[in-house]
């Protein structure tokens, strides 16, 4: 059975062993409920690592009081049992009170790339995701991090972590892998009911389209923004939080859709905020 520790000695001490042998270190940061999303990560990271090491924490700092963090779905031994399959090497679960000990009181915060997209909704959350990352980095030292695409704020937020602090690491960024019917991969997507599940869709559905005009000249950013808001208004059960074309290089908003745009949209199907993006680089 795969290696499960809780403390953050412990994956230090496993960390020093690997090194001595001379052995490289990949990173899976994930809050677990494991799917094939996580595991092409973990794939990737199995690819160009000797080790792997995949963290299962469902980080409180990065939940607002409203949000979820009770009720994140969580199953340890599935996840176990996928990293085992997937040949990871240690899983760091951590209970919140070994990574937040009595007093914590430093952050990771940045003011650019977190302020717009899903930082307007959810105004602590990558104050949460920076600390927990910047601590995970801390403690297990690996050469590469794998990120998914999926959350693609996220991934800028990282990268760019990495480069204003000098984190000593690669981030490696991974496409999005897709239920059959395109809908994202997501944990949170078993929160959907039947019906909510089917009108979850609209959100691919929207982004194909949007892609599409980009891919076929469209330059107008305003033009693809409708294009994808007048799909998802058409479904019931959807509440767009953002529809957003910005530069993939610094996620400020953008008019046109030449050069590298992230198109990012988070919409609420029923109570259930989902995100999904596509990326469109070099076009002009
Ligand atoms: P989470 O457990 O949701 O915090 O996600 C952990 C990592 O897995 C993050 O880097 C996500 O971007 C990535 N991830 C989640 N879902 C997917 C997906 N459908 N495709 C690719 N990566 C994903």
């Amino acid at each position: 059975m795969i290696n499960i520790v809780n403390t953050v000695e412990q994956v230090r001490e496993q960390v020093k062993a690997w090194r001595k042998e001379g052995l490289t270190v990949g990173l899976v940061p994930t809050m677990g409920f494991l799917h094939e999303g996580h595991k092409s990560l973990i794939d990737k990271a199995v690819e160009e690592n000797d080790r792997v090491v995949v963290s299962v924490f469902v980080n409180p700092t990065q939940f607002g009081p409203n949000e979820d963090f009770e009720s994140y779905p969580r199953d340890m031994e599935k996840d176990a049992a996928l990293c085992e399959a997937a040949g990871a090497s240690l899983i760091f679960h951590p209970e919140p009170s070994d990574m937040y000990l009595d007093g914590y009181s430093t952050f990771v915060d940045m003011d650019t790339l977190t302020k717009g997209l899903c930082g307007k909704t959810r105004p602590i959350h990558f104050r949460g995701v920076c600390t927990v990352v910047s601590k995970l980095f801390n403690i297990v030292c690996p050469d590469k991090a794998y990120f998914g695409q999926k959350d693609a704020q996220q991934l800028a937020v990282i990268k760019h972590m990495v480069r204003d602090l000098n984190f000593g690491l690669e981030i490696v960024g991974c496409p999005i892998i897709r239920e059959d019917d395109g809908l994202a991969k997501s944990s949170r997507n078993t929160y959907l009911n039947a019906d909510e599940r089917k009108a979850a869709t609209v959100l691919n559905k929207a982004l194909t389209k949007g892609k599409e005009a980009v891919m076929s000249g469209e330059k107008d950013a305003a033009k693809v923004k409708a294009i994808i808001t007048d799909i998802i208004e058409k479904e019931p059960l959807a509440k767009i939080d953002y529809v957003e074309i910005v530069d993939w290089n610094n996620l400020e908003a953008v008019d046109s859709t030449e050069g590298d745009i992230l198109t990012a949209i988070a919409v609420y199907i029923g109570k259930t905020r989902l995100i999904d993006n596509f990326i469109v680089e070099g076009r002009n």
